[in-house]
């Protein structure tokens, strides 16, 4: 956001999706607005199946659906008041103190891409490569080869059509949840 040019409205909403609470995500958001003189007009959170497998975290396919169920009527009540420019009102943010302490714990020992392996199953179609939104995915014979920029996101692990990619041993054998468009 620091980086991106913005025209047109100086209003804004945030709608992040996550997987228990927003924690300190909006203060975190609110302060980018606030850099680039945005006025914000409302910050909502849309729950959303757990898809941070590497981190051990991961739900049944049955569980992801109840989730993606719940979610629509609350995306389908907050378009219109978006679409209408009401301000919407604040939602409680849960722990925010939790994040406060964990990011900064999680970034420096856990955010890195070291433990992506990929088997033979992998048919070299490139989706990793451009689901990663960090650009930490490069095809070399037709293989993904993973850099240091990793954000954990999990989209290049949960997007493989075929499962080809493990994060250490962890992840075998358990569900990975990613949404196809
Ligand atoms: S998405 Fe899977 S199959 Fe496609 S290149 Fe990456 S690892 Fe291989
Ligand atoms: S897709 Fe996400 S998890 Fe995979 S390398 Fe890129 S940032 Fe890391």
């Amino acid at each position: 956001m620091r980086k991106a040019q913005f025209k047109g409205s100086k209003q804004i909403y945030f709608v992040a999706t996550c997987a228990e609470t927003p924690w300190i995500t909006a203060k975190y958001t609110k302060k980018l607005a606030d850099e680039k003189h945005f006025e914000v007009l409302g910050f909502r959170s849309i729950l959303m199946p757990q898809s941070y497998i590497t981190g051990g975290l991961s739900t049944p396919d049955a569980e992801n659906k109840k989730i993606l169920l719940f979610a629509e009527p609350k995306i389908d009540e907050l378009a219109p008041q978006i679409k209408a420019g009401e301000k919407i009102p604040e939602e409680p943010l849960g722990k925010s103190w939790m994040s406060t302490i964990t990011n900064p714990m999680m970034y420096a020992t856990m955010m890195s891409a070291k433990k992506f392996a990929v088997s033979d199953k992998c048919i070299g179609c490139g989706k990793c490569e451009r689901n990663c939104p960090l650009g930490n995915i490069h095809l070399i014979d037709g293989k993904p080869v993973w850099g240091k920029n990793c954000t954990q996101c999990n989209a290049c692990i949960g997007g493989c059509p075929v499962g080809a990619i493990e994060y250490g041993k962890k992840t075998i054998g358990k569900p990975k949840y990613y949404l196809e468009k």
